[in-house]
């Protein structure tokens, strides 16, 4: 129960020196370099920069998808990288919820099959997962399409079905990469007004390129080149920012 309490009290996500470094050749890429940050719980943070900055390797460094070459990933009091293999997979089906750019629904299965699915992978009777599945479709104003399968769904709908997915067996987190990205401005209002929505049970950090969208965040996180950034350098223009640790002054 001690244990309980600790946790609840911990922030949702802590970064201590992560780095992420990629071999292509003989090159090495620092896809992440030193980067430790803390975000509470119940917020929405965005998670902005430019295409190839990190957003995504950070995003899957939280969400026990992708180990750090260095430091320490925290989600709800776990040391993600440090997991067994079984508490990886119990830590990415329960803890965390995922929402992706091209929504990866399964083509074959209904929207109601597709949102109880990561239920049934936690064990919950099928009665119970259905009646859940319907009851988030509905409240995502997606009631008239239980039945129909992805190939028969808008991009907005499509996306409203995986985040009702993501959320499914109500998770502590929900990370979304550029969720927005394939969808029209008013499809895309629509799933961030969701998002926002979501955020109020929970910590959602979307990875997103649009100011607009970010503005509506409680916090947003600079990312440029592997590093973060804080606001004010955000604001300069990409030639003028001295990257930390290599500090001209
Ligand atoms: P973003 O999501 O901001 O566009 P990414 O996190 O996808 O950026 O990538 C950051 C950097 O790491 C890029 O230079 C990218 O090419 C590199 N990278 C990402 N994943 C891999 C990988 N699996 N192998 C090699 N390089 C990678
Ligand atoms: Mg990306």
């Amino acid at each position: 129960m001690n244990e309980a309490a600790e946790t609840s009290a911990s922030p949702a996500i802590r970064l201590l020196g992560v780095s992420k470094s990629y071999h292509k050749g003989d090159e090495v890429v620092h896809a992440l370099f030193d980067v430790s940050l803390e975000i509470g719980e119940c917020c929405m943070v965005a998670i902005v920069g430019p295409s190839g900055s990190g957003k995504s390797t950070l995003l899957h460094m939280i969400g026990g998808m992708d180990e750090p070459t260095q430091g320490d990933v925290i989600v709800a009091g776990q040391t993600v990288n440090r997991l067994a293999e079984q508490e990886l997979t119990r830590f990415r089906r329960q803890t965390v919820g995922f929402v992706f750019q091209t929504f990866n629904l399964i083509p074959n299965l209904t929207a109601l099959e597709n949102v109880a699915l990561p239920m049934e992978f936690n064990g919950v009777p099928k009665a119970a997962r259905l009646d859940r599945a319907t009851a988030l479709l509905q409240r995502f104003n997606l009631g008239q399409r239980l039945k129909h399968r992805p190939g028969e769904l808008s991009g907005g709908e499509m996306q409203r079905v995986a985040i009702a997915r993501a959320v499914a067996n109500e998770p502590r987190l929900v990370l979304a990469d550029e969720p927005t990205g394939n969808l029209d401005s008013r499809s895309g209002q629509i799933v961030y007004e969701l998002l926002r929505e979501i955020a109020r049970e929970r910590t959602v950090v979307v990875v997103t390129h649009s100011e607009e969208l970010a503005r509506l965040a409680d916090h947003v996180i600079y990312i440029r080149d592997g590093q973060l950034l804080d606001a004010a350098r955000a604001a300069l223009p990409a030639s003028l920012v001295v990257p930390t640790g290599q500090s001209t002054s």
